[in-house]
């Protein structure tokens, strides 16, 4: 499904990402852990196609397309979803709104008709039971005056009713109480199909408890110096990064 050949990126004038590779399959939940300012969310950004992150060599192959070729919206369109690590707050705009129109441009990109508001209330509904988030969220500003976790189930929540292909969850877990991390979990796991893969930054094991990886990655200094199973996860709970160093070398 994306296929990541030698990948290199700039912000502004640094090399961050330094000829990074990684494959991704249908159906398979990838772990990437790893220092900070390893680049992991510049990764994210960089599939994703956000401003200001500059590719510079390699290739990204998506469902037997180039997604470098596309931009942001297109990607989007596509099927390519990030819940990002600092979600935004968008004031006056409110989340249902916001939710709506982000579920009707896909509808519209496959050919369907906009969902009716009762429709598209009984789904948000749905799913705000699903991931646990009370319904007043719907009403009230995108992310505004959110806590930390209640952000975090937010981009869940936004996860859930599009339904993307491929989703890229960037520290999704960091400031989540122990019922946030359950209610994020399940509703990842509930989206695990043969058809969906799953990009998922973490600094910590217990999540990969929840959601079990097929693969763990180590990002450092731009690039995956390490790939293992679930296992590598508990080796780096157990002795940090610093053991890798060596091997890396
Ligand atoms: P990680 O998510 O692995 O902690 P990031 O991808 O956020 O790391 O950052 C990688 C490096 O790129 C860091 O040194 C960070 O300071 C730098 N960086 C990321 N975004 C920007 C930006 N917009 N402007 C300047 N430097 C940036
Ligand atoms: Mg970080
Ligand atoms: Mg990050």
């Amino acid at each position: 499904m994306l296929t990541i050949n030698n990948l290199s990126a700039n912000v502004g004038e640094t090399q961050i990402l330094r000829d990074l590779s990684l494959t991704v399959k249908a159906g398979e939940v990838h772990a990437i852990m790893g220092p900070n300012g390893a680049g992991k969310s510049t990764l994210g950004n960089v599939l994703t196609g956000r401003e200001g992150f500059e590719v510079t060599g390699g290739t990204v192959d998506f469902d037997g397309k180039d997604l470098l070729a596309l931009d942001t919206e297109e990607r989007a369109r596509e099927g390519i979803f990030l819940a990002f690590q600092y979600p935004v707050e968008i004031p006056g705009v409110s989340n249902m709104e916001f939710l709506k129109a982000a579920l009707d441009a896909k509808r519209a990109h496959q050919g369907l008709e906009e969902m009716s508001s009762v429709e598209f209330m009984k789904l948000a509904r749905e799913t705000c039971r699903q991931v646990r988030m009370d319904q007043s969220f719907l009403k009230r500003g995108v992310n505004e005056g959110f806590s930390g976790g209640e952000k975090k189930r937010n981009e869940i929540l936004q996860m859930m009713l599009l339904q993307p292909r491929l989703c890229i969850l960037d520290e999704t877990d960091s400031g989540l109480d122990i019922d946030a991390l359950q209610s994020v979990s399940d509703g990842v796991n509930t989206m695990r199909t043969p058809e969906r893969g799953f990009i998922v930054v973490t600094h910590y094991q217990r999540l990969l408890d929840y959601i079990e990886p097929d693969f763990v990655h180590v990002l450092a200094q731009g690039r995956i110096v390490k790939s293992g199973t679930k296992e590598l996860a508990r080796e780096l709970e157990a002795h940090g990064y610093g053991w890798l160093d060596s091997e890396v070398a």
